[in-house]
């Protein structure tokens, strides 16, 4: 009956959501988005760390100018797991906002935010008025 209770605690979390000023269609709707670039990223995140490990494996064996390439594209892939390292948590504390059913309200004044904010970047936290 696991499954039972998880379903229930999500409806309830639902529920709570839809008495701010989204609906519970929307709610499912954006949840059903941010679960989807969640695997999205996981699996663009794994293709970022075998870069990472293959450049480093490449660097003992190959010439200067390879050697400098294999450097610039590991900065690039760095910079690229940075920005995933960083995308993943705001997907994440997105996910959690709506089991602890404070999804769509801002997270700095706690006010609500737009239905089109969020069906553009799900997992904003703010609600567009108050700076990052
Ligand atoms: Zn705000």
């Amino acid at each position: 009956m696991k499954n039972g209770k998880l379903y229930e605690h999500c409806d309830v979390a639902l529920v709570a959501c839809m008495k701010h000023h989204l609906t519970i269609d929307q709610v499912i709707e954006l949840r059903t988005e941010l679960q989807r670039q969640l695997i999205r990223l996981e699996q663009s995140m794994r293709v970022t760390e075998k870069a990472l490990q293959t450049v480093e494996l490449d660097q003992t064996a190959v010439g200067r100018l390879s050697r400098i390439d294999s450097l610039q594209n590991q900065s690039l892939s760095k910079g690229l797991r940075e920005r995933e390292v960083v995308r993943l948590s705001q997907l994440r504390e997105a996910i959690s906002r709506i089991e602890k059913e404070t999804f769509g309200l801002c997270i700095a004044c706690g006010g609500e935010i737009p239905y089109e904010r969020l069906f553009v970047v799900p997992e904003a936290p703010l609600c567009g008025e108050c700076p990052s």
